[in-house]
C-alpha cells in the first residue's frame, strides 16, 4: 500500500522547495534560457539548499532523505526549470547514488562531500556517437596498464560534461565478453587526454549544459575503478533505476506548471465577453492536464514508495518515466493551446516547458525503450533485440 498521506517534514520540504523555485529559479529561468546561459550561480544555491545528492546518507555529506521526499523536491525544481532539473537528477541520482552504492570507501569519501554540497559536479558518460539505446556496446575501451588503466574513446550528449570535476565513465574492457566486459570509471576531468566540446543548436533544455567528450588515453590508478570489472552494465542499470526516476518526477512539475499557468491565464483572458476558463473546450484541455499531472505524480510515488521500502521497481520506474514524460509534452501542448498566441513566445512558461519536456522522452532511455522494459517484464520476453 501507498501510504499518500505526507508527513509534515515532507510538506515542509515541499514547501521549502516550492519557496526555492519560485524565488530563486523562476525568476531567471527565461534569460537563461534566452541566452543558453548554464548558470553556476544557481547550481551553488541548489548545493546549499541540498538538494544535490539529498538522498546519499549524511556520513556522505548528503540528507539522507527517502524517494519520496525527493521527488517532492525534484517536482518543485523541475516546474521552475528543467534545466535546474537536470542539475539536480545527474548530479543526485546518476552520480552520487553511484557512487554510494558501488564505490569504495575511499572513492566515497573523495567525491560525495563536494557532489552533495555542489562544490564539485560530476557527470555520467554512457551515451556515445554510435551507441545509443544499445547501451552495452560501448566501443569506448579501458585497457590495463600495470596497476591503472588507459581509457580511450568518445562520448556524446553528456549533461555537466563541460563543469564536470569527474566523470562516470563506462568502458569495456573486453570486447568479446559484450556487457560482462563493462567497466565503470571515476575518471577527474583534470587528467591528461580529457577534453570536453559545448553542444550548441539544442530545441530546449538551453540552460543545460550538454558536451561531447573525447577521451584520449587516459591514464587512471586502481582506485578509479568503481565496482569490479564486468559491473558496468549493472552499475549504469542502477543509475538509471534513479535518474528515470528523477526525470519522472521532474516532469510532474513540468504538468502542475502547465495546469497553474493555465488556470490563471484563461481566468484572466477574455473572449466573446467572457473569461477563456468559461469554454468548455478550453476547461477540457486544463481537465486533460490535470488527469495527466495526477496520473503522473501517483506513479511516480508509486515506485518511490517501492525504492523506500526495498522492492523490486525497474519496471514500475519505466511505467512512470514513460507516463510522465509523455504527459508533460502533452500537457505543454495542451498549456500553449490554452494560451493562444500568447503562448508561442517566453512571456510565459509555457513554450519552453513544452522544448524542454522534449527532451525526456529521450533522454535515459526513449520512450521505445520504457515500453520495451515494460513488455519484457511482463512477457518475459526480449525484444529489445529483433
Ligand atoms: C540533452 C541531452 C542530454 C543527455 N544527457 C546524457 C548524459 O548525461 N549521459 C549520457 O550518457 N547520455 C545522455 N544523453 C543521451 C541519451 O540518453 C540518448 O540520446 C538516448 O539514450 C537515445 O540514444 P540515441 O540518441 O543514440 O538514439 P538511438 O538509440 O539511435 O534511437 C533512435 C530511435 O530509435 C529507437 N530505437 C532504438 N533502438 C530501438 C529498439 N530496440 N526498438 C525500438 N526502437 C528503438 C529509439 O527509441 C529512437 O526513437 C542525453 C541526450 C540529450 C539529447
Amino acid at each position: 500500500m501507498i501510504d499518500f498521506e505526507l508527513t509534515d517534514e515532507q510538506r515542509l520540504v515541499r514547501e521549502t522547495a516550492r519557496e526555492f523555485a519560485d524565488k530563486e529559479i523562476i525568476p531567471v529561468a527565461r534569460e537563461n534560457d534566452r541566452n543558453a546561459r548554464f548558470d553556476t550561480d544557481l547550481v551553488k544555491k541548489l548545493g546549499e539548499m541540498g538538494y544535490l545528492g539529498s538522498i546519499v546518507s549524511e556520513e556522505y555529506g548528503g540528507r539522507g532523505i527517502d524517494y519520496r521526499t525527493y521527488a517532492l523536491i525534484v517536482e518543485e525544481v523541475g516546474r521552475g526549470d528543467s534545466s535546474a532539473r537536470t542539475v539536480v537528477s545527474v548530479q543526485t541520482s546518476l552520480v552520487c547514488s553511484s557512487i554510494e552504492r558501488w564505490g569504495t570507501e575511499e572513492q566515497k569519501q573523495r567525491w560525495l562531500p563536494r557532489l552533495c554540497s555542489g562544490e564539485a559536479l560530476g557527470c555520467f558518460g554512457l551515451t556515445e556517437p554510435d551507441t545509443g539505446s544499445d547501451a552495452a556496446n560501448l566501443k569506448t575501451r579501458a585497457t590495463r596498464d600495470g596497476d591503472g588503466w588507459r581509457i580511450s574513446g568518445q562520448k556524446q550528449w553528456i549533461s555537466l560534461g563541460n563543469y564536470a570535476e569527474v566523470a562516470l565513465i563506462f568502458a569495456q574492457t573486453d570486447p568479446e565478453q559484450g556487457h560482462r566486459g563493462l567497466a565503470a570509471f571515476l575518471v577527474p576531468t583534470a587528467s591528461d587526454g580529457f577534453s570536453s566540446t559545448e553542444v550548441h543548436g539544442k530545441l530546449g533544455l538551453r540552460a543545460s549544459d550538454t558536451a561531447e567528450l573525447a577521451l584520449d588515453d587516459i591514464a587512471v590508478g586502481a582506485d578509479a575503478l568503481m565496482g569490479e570489472v564486468g559491473d558496468g552494465f549493472k552499475v549504469a542499470m542502477s543509475a538509471l533505476d534513479s535518474g528515470r526516476y528523477s526525470v519522472a518526477a521532474g516532469c510532474v512539475g513540468i504538468c502542475q506548471g502547465c495546469v497553474d499557468a493555465s488556470v490563471a491565464y484563461s481566468k484572466e483572458r477574455e473572449q466573446f465577453g467572457r473569461p477563456l476558463a468559461a469554454f468548455q473546450l478550453v476547461q477540457e484541455m486544463i481537465a486533460d492536464m490535470v488527469v495527466d499531472t495526477e496520473a503522473s505524480r501517483a506513479l511516480v510515488w508509486r515506485a518511490g514508495f517501492l525504492k523506500d521500502t526495498g522492492q523490486p521497481n525497474t519496471m514500475e520506474t519505466s511505467v512512470a518515466k514513460l507516463y510522465s514524460t509523455e504527459a508533460a509534452v502533452r500537457s505543454a501542448n495542451n498549456a500553449i493551446q490554452v494560451h493562444g498566441g500568447s503562448g508561442y513566445v517566453d512571456d510565459y512558461p509555457v513554450e519552453r516547458y513544452l522544448r524542454d519536456a522534449r527532451v525526456t522522452t529521450l533522454y535515459e532511455g526513449t520512450s521505445q525503450i520504457q515500453k520495451l522494459i515494460i513488455g519484457r517484464a511482463v512477457t518475459g520476453i526480449n525484444a529489445m533485440t529483433p
